[in-house]
């Protein structure tokens, strides 16, 4: 059986050169994508030889006059293969709006890498449905095969709180009926993220058919890290 994909999302940590070498070499296995800060991407990769190097963010033009940006042609040049887009802490922290998301991700597709798209409601008060055809509406034109979706309630990212596995299930369905009725043809894979562990992640997949999850505070984690590969039978 396929592995399924984990994505490690670092976010802003951790601080120091060696501390990022320990953690990549222990989550090096195969399936596994680590997304580390931008300042440690050549030392992971150097470390690892069996995952693969993802981005966190990019920006939507390949070089030029912009200031602390980072393109996907560079990603790309160091050996990324993966491209976080539209993080809800980049359209929460950063006011990213859904026009410069779909600019990213296309830039990322015309890189010729992965994007991994991120898109969730953000309170159990929402509207669910209607936030996500939301967040896809114009940038469902753009979706290529090789696009990932990661769907990531924000109430659950980092709270604890996570999803259940039957809602997280019913919102995918939700997604891939809204992305079917507009590109039949369009047959993206899905991510689950939001305070995954190892009491939850085997869930997921087995129950709620996720292909992957995205992880963040765990993936810092090495003993948690490993636990949750375990119940994937790594
Ligand atoms: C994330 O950063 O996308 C995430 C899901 O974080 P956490 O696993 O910590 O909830």
């Amino acid at each position: 059986m396929k592995r399924p994909l984990v994505v490690a999302n670092w976010k802003m940590n951790p601080t120091s050169l060696h501390e990022a070498r320990d953690i990549s070499l222990s989550s090096d296995e195969k399936g596994v994508v680590i997304c580390p800060p931008f300042v440690f991407m050549e030392a992971v990769k150097m470390n690892i030889k069996n995952a693969e190097l993802g981005a966190q963010d990019c920006y939507l033009e390949s070089s030029g006059s912009f200031t602390g940006e980072i393109s996907p042609l560079m990603l790309g040049n160091v050996g990324c293969r993966y491209v976080i887009v539209g993080h809800s802490e980049r359209r929460r922290v950063f006011n990213e709006l859904p026009g410069i998301i779909k600019d990213k991700l296309k830039a990322v597709l015309d890189a010729g890498l992965s994007p991994i798209l991120c898109v969730g409601e953000n309170s159990k008060k929402d509207d669910a449905e209607r936030v996500l055809e939301e967040q896809l509406g114009d940038i469902v034109e753009y979706l290529e095969d090789n696009v990932i979706i990661a769907y990531e309630p924000v109430f659950a990212i980092g709270t604890g709180e996570a999803c259940s596995p039957g809602l997280a299930k019913k919102r995918r369905e939700h997604i891939k009926e809204f992305i079917r009725s507009k590109r039949s043809n369009i047959v993206p894979s899905f991510l689950y993220g939001g305070s995954v562990g190892p009491e939850n992640a085997a869930c997921y997949i087995e129950e709620a058919g996720f292909d992957g999850l995205l992880v963040g505070g765990a993936s810092l984690e090495s003993d948690k890290f490993n636990i949750i590969l375990q119940k994937l039978g790594w």
